[in-house]
C-alpha cells in the first residue's frame, strides 16, 4: 500500500464490476480505517439453495487481489467441476458458479442459517480472504431488482445473465425497498464527524446505484453529512465499459452520455469525474453547479485504478 493520500475518513458507494475496480484503487490511496465502502445488494439472489451476493463477493475478491481481471467476476484460478457435474444432472443450468466461488457461497449461507447478519459474514468473509477494507451491505433486508422489459418482467438475474441484457429495459423496481434501511453501520460512517467525502463509484446507476440511494435514510445521511459527494462516470464515450448501463440509458430515453449521468443524480452532486475522451462535456456540467474534471478512467490495471481514485480524492479535497 502507498501511503494515505489526505487525511479523514470516506464512504464509496459500489455496484460489483466498476464499483469494485475504483474501491481497489481507493484501498490503495487510504489506510484501512479511512474507507467504508457500501455495496448493492438488490442483485442478491437464491441458487442452488445459496445465497449469492455477486456485488459484495466482487468487491470482496478485487480488495484481496484474487478477482479474475480477464474474465470480469469471479476469482482468478476457478476451476467448474461442481457446474459442469450440476449440468450433467440438470441441462438448464444458466448461472455459472466456480468451485473456489462456491465457498464463499457455502460459507455465507451456512453463517446466515445460524442466524448471522449478512454485515457479519461480510466481514468474515473479507477479513478470512485477506481484505482489511470495511465492506458493508447496503442493508440487512431483502431488496430484489425487478426489471421491466420488452419480453415480460424479470428478476435481475435472469434479466442479466440468463437473457445477458438483451431485453429492452421499460423501468426497474426494487421490491421491498419499503421495507429496507440504510445499513446502521452505513449510517455511522455517515454521521462520523471525520468523514471528508462520500463517492459514487463508476457503477450502473439505474442497476446499482439507485438500490442504496432509494433505501429509506440513505439520501438523509448523505445530506446531513454535509461533505463533497463526487461520482465518477460509468459511461466513457457514450458507451459503458461493461454491462448495460447505456443501452438502458438509451431504452429509458435518457441521452447515453457521462453529462447525463451526472444529470441523472442532479441534486445529489458536488463534483463529477468523466473520462479525458469526454472533457468536452465539462463545460455542460458545470452549469449543472457541478464541479467537472476529466481524468484517464479506463480502469485497466492497478496503476489506472489508484490514479483515478487518487483524482476523485482530489476533487473533493478541492471542494472542500
Ligand atoms: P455490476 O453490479 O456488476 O453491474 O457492477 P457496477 O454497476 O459496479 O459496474 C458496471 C459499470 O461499471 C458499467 O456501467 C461500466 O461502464 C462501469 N465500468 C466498468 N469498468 C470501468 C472502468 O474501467 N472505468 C469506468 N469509468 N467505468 C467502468
Amino acid at each position: 500500500m502507498v501511503k494515505p493520500l489526505v487525511s479523514g475518513k470516506f464512504v464509496a458507494l459500489s455496484g460489483g464490476v466498476g464499483g469494485a475496480k475504483l474501491v481497489r484503487g481507493l484501498a490503495d490511496c487510504l489506510a484501512p480505517s479511512q474507507l467504508t465502502v457500501v455495496a448493492n445488494t438488490a442483485d442478491d439472489f437464491d441458487y442452488w439453495g445459496l445465497r449469492i451476493c455477486p456485488d459484495l463477493d466482487s468487491i470482496t475478491y478485487a480488495l484481496a487481489d484474487l478477482n479474475d481481471e480477464q474474465r470480469g467476476w469471479g476469482l482468478r484460478d476457478e476451476s467448474w467441476v461442481t457446474l459442469e457435474a450440476m449440468r450433467r444432472l440438470d441441462d438448464q443450468q444458466w448461472f455459472q458458479l466456480g468451485d473456489r466461488d462456491l465457498a464463499s457461497h457455502l460459507f455465507r449461507t451456512q453463517a446466515l442459517r445460524a442466524g448471522q447478519s449478512l454485515t457479519a459474514v461480510t466481514r468474515q468473509l473479507a477479513q478470512r480472504l485477506g481484505s482489511a477494507t470495511r465492506l458493508l451491505p447496503m442493508t440487512e433486508q431483502h431488496v430484489a431488482t425487478r426489471v421491466f422489459t420488452d419480453i415480460g418482467e424479470l428478476e435481475f438475474q435472469q434479466y442479466f445473465v440468463r437473457e445477458q441484457c438483451r431485453p429492452a429495459v421499460e423501468r426497474v423496481e426494487f421490491a421491498g425497498i419499503d421495507q429496507a434501511e440504510l445499513n446502521p453501520e452505513a449510517i455511522a460512517a455517515l454521521a462520523d464527524p471525520a468523514l471528508r467525502g462520500i463517492i459514487i463509484c463508476p457503477s450502473n446507476p439505474f442497476l446499482s446505484i439507485d438500490p442504496i440511494l432509494s433505501l429509506r435514510g440513505c439520501r438523509e445521511a448523505i445530506a446531513e453529512a454535509g461533505v463533497p459527494v463526487v461520482a465518477v462516470s460509468p459511461i466513457i464515450s457514450g458507451r459503458a465499459v461493461k454491462g448495460p448501463a447505456a443501452k438502458m440509458m438509451r431504452e429509458l430515453n435518457i441521452p447515453s452520455r457521462a453529462a447525463a449521468v451526472a444529470s441523472y443524480y442532479g441534486e445529489l452532486l458536488d463534483g463529477f469525474i468523466i473520462d479525458e475522451h469526454d472533457n468536452e462535456q465539462c463545460s455542460e456540467i458545470v452549469r449543472m453547479g457541478v464541479e467537472c474534471r476529466a481524468a484517464q478512467s479506463m480502469m485497466s490495471d492497478l496503476n489506472t485504478k489508484v490514479q483515478l481514485a487518487a483524482a476523485t480524492l482530489s476533487l473533493i479535497e478541492e471542494l472542500a
